[in-house]
Parts: structure tokens; C-alpha cells; sequence
């Protein structure tokens, strides 16, 4: 392709809206306009790199049998409805009426629409397993679009689900979804780091998050230096400290008027913020639950939730409370509460001579003992692991990092196929629900994301694989006789199988250089001066920096060297 011929507008400057490497260099380098907020048009050079990535995922989806589909991007509210979704999606589905008030939704997910394409065409056990995907825009109404592509209301993603008839098939199936993974961010360039995900109510390591390490990333993982443990900070667990103690105080109940965060406490008790005993209320689906964790650490509402077994959790109502404890807000405690199911954290066990609400308005009880004077019926972890906690494989520090995630696969379960009573016929005759896996790629983030662990101060970096263009030629020259033999090392280059971008503008040297740099092709191959003079041809590698000088003759067996063709 011509440079001239070909649209990039390279900008000089970076755009005043972009905070992060990849939206402001996939702007300079002409990759994408902004449209509207959230919203982007990829341009030539922009959405052939995506097409590269798109191959990419295509390629190894069908390389481990799954099959393509291309769903509709409308997907009917009767769906949701019967999954029981319809109420709970909450505002960052897009919803729309047709002119006959017909309601619908721009995909944000496709379980629904998947689950009854598959149910409408497979009867028996003997047409599954089947992993049908697409790869399509997906919508999402973000409150607060950001980071260019990586959050925008439209994205591109794939998504694949999987229909097995048994809890053995639908683990091959993920494992099988697991090593796809990995191919695919490898060929894309991409360093990823898995890690272990919330998985709901399924239980087990049922859910892998694919996560590139950013400053700007969105998620926390705790991350063990000196073992393999990797985890989403939602569901990372950690190694207790075993503390030793013994009880010295006898239980008193203290007078404590204005008393009631944690910070309050510390200051009035002047005690470590681990001797106090948070005890928090909640309504899950219905019922008043007590979670008690010690004062030091943050309660996790995905754990309670998921060791609950709850469809809804919320704090509970200042009128619950005062049902369950006969106190106000700011005052509960486990000692004496009979009435409601109280869960304790791992670590309440080990607190000795401990402070806690006395149930009563302006009380706090001091001296409080777990087995002396509370039982602990029922305790689970229900607290966030944080920087500097044990690993639960090793014991040594975690550390946590931001990442950014371009990819989760997820076993589902019944949840579904259940919910829409999809069934077949298994071996017996017998109607089965199959069990399902889901398994995305975001794609459009993930060419931000290779752009973010790709780039120097002066542009782009491209992994070779999905470099728009394998080589950038700059032609600089005076005459048009000159011109003509630099668009013969063009052809040449074509003739062999790659493809070059052959800037043949009539720019300054200096400005073609800084284009060639910032739009980060792999090679840069320069016909200029020494060209005239000598026949030399330079070759930059744009990564490494390497110039290679390059007889004519060997510039096409140099370029199958290092593309490896
Ligand atoms: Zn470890």
C-alpha cells in the first residue's frame, strides 16, 4: 500500500481527553477517531490490526472444534425474561422498543440467546458437546466511558458457550477453552496472567480471569512472587495468623455514647482496631443475617454472598436491625442474639478478650470471649485479602496489581439451560439439561491492551503477528527516476509475500521517520541516500532497534528471517 494512497492522520500532539498509553497513541497513530463518548470509529490502519486479532481468536476457535455463529445483535426481552435476567441486568443493558412496543435488548451477553438457539436445533445426547461462539459487537451502557476502547459503550468481543451432557464433559470442554487461551493471547503478543475469578455459586476452580498487569487496570489481584497462587482480589483467600492468647477480662458492658465506627472505637478503647468485632446485618433473600469480622479488615459481600447461597444480598434496614438486635444502627453485636443466623469470619475464633456492640444504644461490651460468650455455629472467610497477606498455597507475601481483563472462562453450570428448560434425550431416553460453559475474548480491548505492554515514547510497537503491516518503507529521493527504483524494491517486497506500507510521500525525511516510528511496524526498511550511493538499504528493527545494512539482493532472504516465513 502507498502511504499516499492510505489514510492515517498521524497526530503530533497528544489528544487532551487521553489518559492512557493505548487511547492516546491508537489516536496519534491514526488507528481510531472518537465518535462520541464511549463510542469509536477504527479507521483503515486501526481495523486492520483488529481484523489480525480477529483471525487470530477464529483461527484457534475452530482449530478446537467450535463452531462459528453470528447472532443477532437485537435480542428479544421474552429471553431475558424467561432466564430471569430481564429484572436484574440492571442500567448498563441498553433496552429498546420496535414501532409495535416490542421490548429488546443490544446484546451485552448472549447465554440467553445462545441457550435457545442450541435448544431449537439439538435433541439428543449423540449431537453434543457443542461450543458454538461468535464473534460480534457487544453494548454497554457505561456510566462513565473511559480509557478509549478498553471502556466504551460498544466493544467487540467473542463469546462462546458450551453444552456438554455431564459435569465431566463440561470440564474437558473449559480445559479445552483454557489452552485456547493462552494461544491465542500468545500469538496476539500478549502477556496475560491467569488468575482464579469469583465463581458464584459453582464453587471450585471453575472460573479463570486472563488478566494483563496496567496501571490503569480496573481489577486488583493478589499475586504470589514465590509460588504459582494467582487470584481476583474478589475471591483471593490468605493464610490465618495463628494468634496465641488467653481470656484475662471477665465480659463488661462499657457506656460508650457517640461511639460508633470503628475509629471512634479504636480512639475510646485505645485498642488495636483487630480487638473490636464488626458485626454487620444483612437481608439476604429475605431472611436477616449477621456477618461478624474483626475490626481490621474489610467485609466481602461476594464471599457472604456466595457461602450464603443467596440470589440478593443488602444491607439490612435500620428497621431489621432494630428487629433482630433491639438496638439502633452502630450497636450490634453477637453476644446474646439468638433470634437470626449469625456467620462468622475465620478469624473471630482467634481474637481474645475482644470489643463488640452490647445490643443495646450507647453500649459496647468489653472482655468478650468466642466460646464463653457467643458460639460460633457457623464461620466461613468472609473477609477481602489484601497487599501483604500469607499465601494459602505458600504462606509467603502476596502483592496485589491492577490488571486489565481481556479474557474469562467461566463453567456455568444449569443456571440456564434450567431456567429455559432446555433438554435432551440422553443415552436412556431420559430428558437431560445439558451443563454450560462460557468463555470471552474481549477483542477490541485486547488491542489496547497489546498497545499498552507495546510502546516507547515515540509510538507503537507492533508484535509481528498482528502488525497492520509487516514493513514500513520510506523512500527518500529527488528525482522521479529515483523514485521508480525505490517502487521496484516495493514490488519486490510485495512479490514475496509481504505486506509493506511504502511511504511515497513528498515529506521531509524527518517527518516520515517520526510517522514510521510512532506507527511502530515491525520493520522499517529505508531506500534513500546510501541507496544512490553505495546500493545499501537500512533496515530498523522497530523493538530492538537493530539496523541491519542490506545488499539489495539480500533484503527479501532477511525479511523471511525475521518473520520467520
Ligand atoms: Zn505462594
Amino acid at each position: 500500500m502507498r502511504y499516499s494512497r492510505y489514510l492515517i492522520p498521524t497526530m503530533k500532539e497528544d489528544p487532551s481527553d487521553a489518559v492512557v498509553s493505548s487511547h492516546r497513541l491508537m489516536m496519534r497513530a491514526g488507528l481510531v477517531r472518537k465518535e462520541s463518548a464511549g463510542m469509536y470509529v477504527y479507521l483503515p490502519l486501526g481495523h486492520k490490526a483488529l481484523r489480525k486479532i480477529i483471525n487470530i481468536v477464529r483461527e484457534e476457535m475452530d482449530n478446537s472444534g467450535a463452531l462459528e455463529f453470528l447472532m443477532p445483535e437485537l435480542t428479544n426481552a421474552d429471553l431475558w425474561k424467561e432466564s430471569g435476567r430481564w429484572n436484574t441486568m440492571g442500567p448498563e443493558m441498553f433496552r429498546i422498543k420496535d414501532r409495535n412496543n416490542l421490548e429488546y435488548a443490544l446484546g451485552p451477553t448472549h447465554e440467553e440467546a445462545f441457550t435457545n438457539a442450541v435448544r431449537s436445533t439439538v435433541t439428543s445426547y449423540k449431537e453434543l458437546p457443542i461450543n458454538a461462539y461468535q464473534i460480534n459487537t457487544k453494548f454497554r451502557d457505561e456510566i462513565r466511558p473511559r480509557f478509549g476502547v478498553i471502556r466504551s459503550k460498544e466493544f467487540i468481543m467473542k463469546d462462546a458457550y458450551s453444552f456438554d451432557v455431564d459435569e465431566e464433559g463440561l470440564d474437558k470442554s473449559y480445559q479445552t477453552m483454557r489452552s485456547v487461551y493462552r494461544k491465542i493471547f500468545d500469538r496476539c503478543g500478549l502477556a496475560t496472567i491467569p488468575v482464579q475469578a469469583d465463581t458464584g455459586n459453582m464453587g471450585g476452580s471453575a472460573s479463570e480471569e486472563f488478566m494483563v498487569a496496567s496501571e490503569v487496570g480496573e481489577e486488583t489481584l493478589l499475586i504470589c512472587e514465590s509460588c504459582s497462587y494467582r487470584a481476583n482480589q474478589e475471591k483471593a483467600v490468605f493464610k490465618r495468623e495463628e494468634k496465641s492468647g488467653s481470656i484475662t477480662g471477665e465480659l463488661e458492658k462499657v457506656h460508650t455514647p457517640d461511639v460508633k465506627t470503628i475509629d471512634d472505637l479504636v480512639k475510646h478503647f485505645s485498642a488495636e482496631s483487630s480487638k473490636f468485632l464488626k458485626s454487620i446485618l444483612y437481608t439476604a433473600d429475605g431472611e436477616t443475617v449477621m456477618a461478624v469480622v474483626t475490626g481490621d479488615r474489610e467485609i466481602n459481600e461476594i464471599k457472604l454472598k456466595n457461602h450464603l447461597g443467596c440470589v440478593e444480598l443488602e444491607l439490612a434496614s435500620d428497621d431489621k436491625i432494630f428487629e433482630a438486635t433491639k438496638s439502633p444502627v452502630g450497636f450490634a453485636g453477637p453476644v446474646g442474639i439468638k433470634n437470626i443466623r449469625i456467620v462468622f469470619d475465620l478469624s473471630v475464633k482467634n481474637t481474645f478478650d475482644a470489643i463488640t456492640g452490647a445490643n443495646e444504644k450507647d453500649y459496647h461490651y468489653k472482655g468478650v470471649n468466642p466460646g464463653r460468650d457467643f458460639e460460633i455455629k457457623e464461620e466461613a472467610d468472609l473477609v477481602t485479602a489484601v497487599e501483604g497477606d500469607a499465601c494459602p498455597e505458600c504462606g509467603k507475601k502476596l502483592s496485589a496489581t491492577k490488571g486489565i481483563e481481556v479474557g474469562h472462562i467461566f463453567k456455568l453450570g444449569y443456571k440456564y439451560t434450567k431456567a429455559m428448560n432446555f433438554t435432551f434425550l440422553d443415552k436412556n431416553g431420559r430428558p437431560a439439561n445439558p451443563i454450560m460453559g462460557c468463555y470471552g475474548v474481549g477483542v477490541t480491548r485486547t488491542l489496547a491492551a497489546v498497545i499498552e505492554q507495546n510502546h516507547d515514547e515515540k509510538g507503537l510497537m507492533w508484535p509481528k503477528e498482528i502488525a497492520p503491516f509487516d514493513v514500513h518503507i520510506v523512500g527518500i529521493c529527488k528525482t522521479e527516476e529515483d523514485e521508480k527504483k525505490i517502487a521496484e524494491i516495493y514490488e519486490e517486497i510485495k512479490k514475496a509475500g509481504f505486506d509493506a506500507l511504502y511511504d511515497d510521500r513528498k515529506n521531509s525525511p524527518g517527518i516520515k521517520f517520526a510517522d514510521a516510528d510512532l506507527i511502530g511496524l515491525p520493520l522499517r526498511i529505508t531506500v534513500g541516500k546510501s541507496f544512490f550511493d553505495t546500493g545499501d538499504i537500512e533496515a530498523l528493527d522497530r523493538k530492538t532497534k537493530e539496523i541491519k545494512r542490506l545488499q539489495r539482493k539480500e533484503l527479501v532472504p532477511y525479511l523471511k528471517e525475521f518473520f520467520g516465513r
